[in-house]
């Protein structure tokens, strides 16, 4: 068998009404790039007739490969699957419902063979989506990137294509709660992004429910950032200054005022000081579950792009 050179990933869950129109239009683009691919579905535990048309469909086609999920497992562990699967040279991940269209895989596989590495695909416009989700949306990536430091890029989705090398250190990531988006800009490498429109869904609605969102924007957010976790320890300090600023006040207005104030100044600068000692102990553990965090999460400490001489190199 000839060498696989692309995967296209897709997975579903429930979209009974739009799988074979999206087959169709992956099949004619990746004919048309003219290499050996394979074309990868991970049926995430749908309850419709997905799974029957994805079995009939790669009956016919022996370049499908279809992973049946035992149960919902969600998106993102689906997407999981489907890199760990994938045998292609460059892995295409790509939304089943024709929200993302496979007509802008040449392009990326295009900036691939000129050398970039991560190839992502950046929503310029989408349409179809509700004014709640795009604005959801907004917000969410410019307070990931703000409290992670990291640099993932905004309104850019799953939608991209991944090295193998990239794939191979993906992973090593066995994290359970998986944000891939920022796991993919975590593992570095030469990361290119390609523009397109959104388009609506090709049929059905989105499986993404807002407690499914939730948890996806709440995965993004602690494990990338450690940052919620130490903000008691700077507000325990200013408190604790702010304590101290008021008694030293109180001291003096005591000495030069006659009658003194009432000494229930005293006793709140007292209170103001204790709360600031606690926000800071609060902050310290903070920074000790924040490395306890880092070591179970235990990803790799580097990634190599490769190695060149020595005993295994070329
Ligand atoms: N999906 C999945 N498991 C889920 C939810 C969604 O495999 O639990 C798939 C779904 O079939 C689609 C892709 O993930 O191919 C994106 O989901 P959806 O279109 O519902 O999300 P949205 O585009 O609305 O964010
Ligand atoms: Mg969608």
């Amino acid at each position: 068998m000839k060498e696989i050179v692309y995967s296209v990933i897709a997975p579903a869950c429930n979209e009974e009404e739009g799988i074979e129109e999206f087959y169709r239009r992956v099949k004619d683009v990746m004919d048309a790039a003219g290499e050996e691919y394979e074309l990868v579905f991970v049926n995430d535990g749908s309850r419709d007739s997905t799974i029957d048309k994805l079995l009939k469909i790669q009956s016919r086609d022996r370049r499908v490969v279809v992973l049946d999920f035992s149960r919902n497992f969600g998106h993102q562990i689906a997407v999981t699957a489907g890199i760990e699967h994938a045998r292609g040279r460059a892995v295409v991940v790509i939304d089943a419902d024709l929200q993302d269209p496979p007509e802008v895989i040449p392009q990326m596989i295009e900036m691939w063979k000129q050398g970039c590495e991560v190839v992502y695909g950046k929503r310029v416009k989408r349409k179809g989506e509700s004014a709640f989700k795009r604005m959801t949306a907004f917000l969410f990536y410019r307070v990931l990137n703000v409290l992670s430091g990291q640099k993932i890029p905004k309104d850019a989705g799953d939608f991209r294509l991944l090295d193998r090398k990239v794939c191979e250190a993906m992973k090593t990531l066995r994290e359970h709660g998986r944000f891939l988006r920022g796991m993919v800009n975590w593992v570095g490498f030469r990361q290119a992004k390609v523009e397109y429109v959104r388009d609506p869904r090709f049929a059905g609605e989105t499986k993404y429910t807002m407690k499914k969102m939730m948890r996806l924007a709440g995965d993004g957010i602690v494990g990338f950032s450690a940052r919620p976790l130490k903000i008691a320890l700077p507000a325990g300090l200013a408190v604790c200054f702010l304590a101290l600023l008021y008694l030293i006040a109180m001291i003096i207005l005591t000495c030069v005022l006659t009658p003194p104030p009432t000494y229930l100044h005293f006793v709140l600068a007292a209170i103001l000081g204790v709360l600031g000692l606690v926000l800071c102990a609060l902050g310290i553990m903070g920074i000790y579950m924040g490395r306890i965090f880092d070591e179970v999460q235990n990803r790799p400490l580097y990634i190599l792009r490769g190695k060149y001489g020595g005993e295994n190199g070329g």
